[in-house]
């Protein structure tokens, strides 16, 4: 059963079917995420922070970040996206998947049960008050991001609805892509960036880390957002004897060159040991390798992430012309267009911000 504070912080979930009771009694499928859990009275489903009380599916965690900050827009990382700007950033408690080699472990493994305690006393944080801290900090954007947005869909809509509604701030979604057709529809109509983890192809990976065998829904989550319009970046966090051979990055590649515009931003970064899995850090030669065959594929913006000295500008495809260049995480655009100065190349997947005046 929940603590008090847990039902005091208890708000309606969207995204369920009731299920026929039987002797154990009621029986709720969630419908956020393809894992679709069923839970029961008093139980949370494997994200930790959506149970069962008084028969309703609820969001324990409706407005209750554990993590607020303004960070780059390049730390996302998005590079075509407002390159340069500052966004707000927020996440909170729990995932969806149970990554071993997390960097976010200490708050996406956490429930609403148990670490979420705290988290979750006090009053949650309204739509308004975040666009009040934008305004404050110079951020010209929020963004879900640190855990996994989807499993707390609720205030991501809620929010996004908000800014769209009374801002001009963008809104993005930093996320493992692992969400259900309904849902994802929603959020394609507020988000104005959908920046997706392609993790894996092959079934047992995924089991490995997510205790779930069906990386196909990860892969048409990416389809249907290719397809949406709304801008999309891909990363792929290379992971030592993980996701790294030969013949799984070939996979990827072909699978994104079939199914992604090939001026899709496509980010390879570099895995550190954290949390359980301690294999070394992914060789340099890999990511290389990645990014080799994803650009004689036809991926003509490819990135490698988490390495020191790797170059981070954005130049143009055609003639080479440098469009925005990087240090770390601060950028310099130098278009005013989404068109290259030099050769005239028009570069559809370079969103910036529209300039006023
Ligand atoms: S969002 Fe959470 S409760 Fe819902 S199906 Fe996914 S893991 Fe289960």
């Amino acid at each position: 059963m929940f603590s008090e504070v847990l039902k005091s912080a208890a708000k309606p979930a969207k995204y369920f079917a009731k299920l026929e009771p039987d002797e154990l009694g009621v029986k709720i499928r969630c419908g956020l995420c393809p894992r679709e859990c069923i839970i029961r009275e008093g139980e949370t489903g494997y994200c930790g922070v959506r149970g069962v009380l008084d028969g309703e599916l609820v969001t324990f965690i409706w407005g209750h970040p554990s993590s607020i900050a303004v960070d780059p827009v390049e730390k996302k990382p998005l590079y075509h996206f407002h390159p340069g700007s500052l966004v707000l950033s927020l996440g909170t408690i729990g995932c969806n998947f149970r990554c071993k080699h997390c960097q976010n472990w200490t708050i996406s493994m956490a429930d609403a049960d148990s670490a979420g305690l705290g988290l979750l006393e006090g009053e949650p944080i309204e739509p308004p008050a975040l666009v009040e801290i934008c305004r404050r900090q110079g951020a010209t954007g929020v963004s879900f991001t640190y855990n996994e947005p989807t499993i707390w869909m609720e205030y991501v809509l809620d929010t996004f609805r908000y800014f769209r509604e009374h801002t001009d701030y963008y809104t993005c979604l930093v996320t493992n892509a692992f969400i259900n057709p309904e849902p994802l529809k929603d959020v394609l109509e507020v988000t104005d960036a959908y920046r997706a983890d392609l993790k894996t192809i092959k079934p047992e990976n995924l089991v490995q880390m997510a205790l779930y065998n069906h990386p196909e829904k990860v892969l048409e989550t990416i389809a249907r957002v290719a397809k949406s319009g709304v801008h999309l970046e891909v990363v792929t966090n290379i992971v030592t004897n993980w996701n790294d051979s030969e013949e799984e990055l070939s996979a990827m590649v072909e699978w994104m060159a079939d199914n992604v515009p090939h001026d899709t931003p496509w980010h390879f970064t570099r895995y550190f040991p954290h949390n359980e899995y301690r294999e070394e850090a992914t060789p340099v030669a890999t990511l290389r390798f990645a990014e080799r065959i994803a650009r004689e594929r036809g991926f003509k913006f490819v990135y490698l992430g988490n390495l020191p000295g790797a170059d981070g500008d954005t130049t143009c495809p055609d003639c080479g012309q440098t469009l925005i260049s990087r240090a770390g995480y601060s950028a310099r655009t130098l278009v005013n267009e989404a068109r290259c100065p030099a050769c005239g190349k028009a570069l559809r997947s370079l969103v910036l911000p529209e300039r006023k005046g």
